[in-house]
């Protein structure tokens, strides 16, 4: 056993807790076999067993013994000669939080760590998912479309079906744009809330209520009579889940930078070239600043995200900031630090949080002004 047994035990597990859930959302009546899961919860008791000899018999007992529990937890019976022979401290899967909570019983819902981790993997694990193919579809399309539909679906996480045709009668002269639009959404099937914190929708579970993120439920919202959404007398779609997690939530940071530019009066971009970069600033004596919005809870995530994309996209821009939400930053207080470890050959390149950028673009401008 070594560290690449493991790091390909931890992408196992990930995208098995994954697989897990949505074998549940297409039948919630089977109990959610998935192979990929166990294929990877074998190799990770393999590896206990020759560090510590542990031995443990199920998938419920691996789950209630593990999944809910920080990944550097997992090794706490672990020799450390062993911990440090492999020098596990350094893998990329050692800093995570708990990949799942638990539902009820014996299911689990995956965390946003557990996403996060694998985005950072191998990038065919996210083929075929929801954000995949909208992307897909998206990046087709022209500037002004683009712009339209991307906006749209961060501005509207739930919609009615008088939404729907009125967007979907806007789009009637691009078809692929219309196609993108519609596949964003899905139909709510079942009595629920609009969740305060996002947006989206929290369901309720036997253990309290379900949003697409984690953090949503942490914060415990009071749910209250307004925010009910009947679906029973009338149809609502909301985004699918992938697509809430990958576009809104950066989306938001990127509607944020501009309107905070706009009341400025500073000229900027959304999505100049399309994917390229989120958010374009030019100050009055003419410099640009590219901003690419991320919306990674843990800093280990982003920073391997950044390297697999080998940096900060080239461009003739004077400076380039990837912005996290400053909240992302108020338990983790060298967030930004950990991920500049990444940009090290990019000496214009830093990471701040929203609060830090809006800082610097007042200053920016302030200086532009005594010219
Ligand atoms: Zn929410």
């Amino acid at each position: 056993m070594d560290a690449a047994f493991l790091r390909k035990a931890f992408v196992l597990i990930a995208k098995g807790v994954i697989e897990k859930e949505q074998l549940l959302q297409s039948d919630s009546t089977r109990y959610p076999y998935s192979k990929t899961f166990q294929h990877g919860m074998n190799m990770f008791l393999a590896a206990s067993y020759q560090a510590c000899n542990a031995q443990y018999s199920d998938e419920s007992h691996f789950l209630a013994q593990f999944i809910t529990k920080p990944i550097a937890d997992w090794f706490s019976g672990w020799d450390q000669d062993v911990i440090e022979k492999l020098n596990l401290t350094e893998e990329p899967f050692y800093g995570y939080g708990a990949f799942a909570y638990q539902r009820n019983g014996n299911v689990y819902t995956p965390g946003s760590e557990c996403y996060e981790f694998l985005e950072t993997q191998d990038s065919d694990i996210m083929e075929g998912t929801d954000e995949r193919v909208l992307y897909e579809k998206m990046i087709v399309l022209n500037q002004e479309a683009y712009c339209k539909v991307r906006r749209f679906i961060i501005e509207h996480p739930i919609i009615s079906f008088e939404d729907r045709r009125k967007m979907s009668l806007e789009l009637s002269d691009n078809p692929a744009a219309k196609d993108a639009f519609r596949f964003a959404y899905e139909e709510i099937k079942e009595d629920c809330y609009r969740c305060p914190y996002c947006g989206w929708t929290m369901t309720k579970g036997k253990y309290g209520y379900n949003c697409h993120s984690s953090h949503c439920t942490d914060t415990t919202p009071i749910l209250t009579d307004e925010m009910r959404l009947n679906v029973s007398d009338r149809v609502l779609y909301r985004l699918k889940k992938g697509i809430m997690r990958y576009f809104s939530a950066p989306g938001k940071l990127e509607l944020e930078i501009v309107s905070f530019c706009e009341k400025k009066k500073i000229q900027c971009v959304l999505w100049p070239q399309m994917d390229k970069y989120d958010v374009e600033i030019r100050f009055p004596n003419g410099e640009i600043w590219e901003i690419d919005a991320k919306a990674y809870h843990n800093p280990i995530a982003l920073r391997t995200k950044i390297q697999n994309d080998n940096g900060f996209p080239e461009g003739e821009y004077t400076r380039g900031y990837f912005v996290v939400p400053s909240e992302y930053t108020s338990n983790q207080k060298n967030y930004t630090a950990i991920v500049d470890r990444a940009l090290t050959n990019q000496k214009n390149v830093k990471c701040v949080t929203l609060k830090t950028l809006k800082t610097e673009i007042t200053r920016k401008e302030r200086s532009c002004l005594e010219k």
